[in-house]
């Protein structure tokens, strides 16, 4: 069966390369009824790793629906607890005549150049090990070594350009190198997909695969994801951290969808597919070996078509970690459910992202609007704005008044008429007294769900 896995370091945010070489092996586990994802946190870089980072790894690779409730998920795992395991095999290597130690470092003078030759001066030496003694692995003086990848075909490595590597540093521990490789034997795996960065350490590894007397796996590098400068997406650079985007309200599923798109496509010029749907479909022999472009608002109007998708109650629920007291600006006890709900509809087809939620409604639930200034500037000009108000003011005092969006809708049109205004000027400075802004949901409906007396509340407060 097919076992695939996903080592993660946790030294940073969870990257979204890291998400989609994810949910490229999760697909690959899926395709067979007993295909197993392993996940196997590389946590031995303990200058580098924190427990966090490894708690939102897995936090994130939950809400992208990779977590031990799928039978096809396998860990996690530590590799800071294999280091037995580690050990042995370089003892093995050592034992078999294909690794060696070399004397330490300033032990004998490290005046000669360094570079491949200069590596292998200890090659023949017969040494054991003693503190200090780094672990060599004996490359091949000749030929070539041939990767095949399953994306980008046969890539060949002179064994001349290959050292003779440190596996294991003068205290024991292993190299990345060895310990990848010891993990990927140990636990089976038969398909290494990852990140095109790694393509440089395959050679070695497969060497020593070799050199342990397995089987290389199947190799399958993606390929590097870029931003729209075609520059290599970096974490200094780019916004790239998976949880800073389910945090501003981007679904997951709108998440998954984009990410396996990068570098991949189900055909048909089909896009927006559940992952359910494209996970049968997926195959590393058509991912594509040219760079993949992380196109922000392409994932942002991915996000808004799944926001629109959702059934309206689902809409609600989803935006509530944004309605809570640790992230909307209103006070507590202003929220007010039953509005939130008459005004969500009207919200879900205008909000590409879900954190954009607040930014609509927070005029039914603040005491008083936003006060923008660029935006009351603009709104309330001379001679249109105090005006408006006023006349406004007035119409909306008429107890025959119903207050209702169509009804309202033709008191202001007739407001502006009597001003010489056409309706959409008209409305300006009435949306900005009331709302704080100049763009928002539709003006009718606001003002029916703010009500008559708040309404005229605030047109005072804006005249006054
Ligand atoms: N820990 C390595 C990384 O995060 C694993 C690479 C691999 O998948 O082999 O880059």
């Amino acid at each position: 069966p097919i076992r695939v896995r996903f080592a993660p370091s946790p030294t940073g945010m969870f990257h979204v390369g890291g998400a989609r070489s994810a949910l490229f092996n999760w697909a690959i586990a899926r395709q067979q009824p007993d295909g197993k994802f392993v996940l196997r946190i590389e946590d031995t870089d303990a200058a580098r790793n924190k427990p966090e980072w490894t708690e939102g790894i897995l936090r994130a690779l939950s809400a992208l629906g990779i977590n031990e409730e799928d039978p096809h998920f396998e860990g996690p795992y530590y590799q800071s607890q294999l280091a037995d395991a580690h050990r042995e095999l370089c003892e093995r290597l050592f034992k078999g005549g294909n690794a060696y130690y070399e004397e330490a470092k300033g032990v004998e003078g490290d005046d000669a150049p360094t570079g491949a030759r200069y590596d292998r001066r200890h090659r023949d030496a017969g040494l054991d090990w003693a503190p200090g003694r780094a672990l060599r692995f004996r490359a091949p003086d000749d030929g070539v070594t041939v990767v095949r990848d399953t994306i980008r075909g046969d890539v060949e490595f002179p064994n001349s350009a290959i050292e003779d590597f440190v596996i294991a540093r003068g205290d024991g521990s292993p190299l990345f190198v060895l310990a990848n490789v010891a993990d990927d034997i140990t636990q089976g795996v038969t398909h290494v997909i990852r990140g095109e960065e790694h393509l440089s350490n395959t050679p070695k590894q497969q060497l020593l695969w070799e050199a342990l007397g397995h089987t290389p796996p199947v190799w399958a590098h993606l390929p590097v994801i870029v931003n729209e400068k075609r520059q290599k997406l970096s974490k200094r650079r780019d916004k790239v951290s998976l949880e800073m985007y389910l945090e501003e309200g981007y679904l997951p599923e709108a998440m998954v969808n984009y990410l396996m798109l990068l570098g991949w496509a189900p055909g048909d010029d089909r896009e927006i597919m559940p992952f359910d749907q494209m996970q049968p479909l997926f195959r590393l022999e058509d991912v594509n070996s040219s760079s993949a472009f992380f196109d922000e608002k392409k994932l942002r109007a991915f996000n808004g078509e799944y926001i629109r998708a959702l059934e309206p109650e689902e809409f609600v629920a989803r935006c509530a970690p944004w309605l809570g007291p640790d992230k909307a600006p209103w006070p507590a006890a202003n929220f007010d459910a039953a509005a939130f709900d008459a005004i969500a509809p009207l919200a879900q087809s205008r909000i590409a992202v879900l954190g954009e939620i607040v930014a609509n409604v927070d005029f039914l639930f603040l005491d008083a609007p936003v006060e923008d200034e660029q935006s009351w500037n603009k709104a309330m000009k001379p001679g249109v704005g105090k005006e408006m108000l006023a006349a406004a003011i007035e119409r909306f005092s008429d107890d025959g008044l119903v207050w209702e969006p169509e009804a309202l809708k033709a008191a202001l049109e007739e407001v502006g008429t009597g001003l010489g205004l056409k309706l959409g000027k008209a409305q300006a400075p009435i949306r900005v007294a009331v709302t704080g802004r100049t763009v928002g949901l539709p003006l009718f409906e606001s003002l029916q769900l703010l009500g008559r007396a708040r309404v005229q509340e605030r047109l005072r407060a804006a005249l006054a």
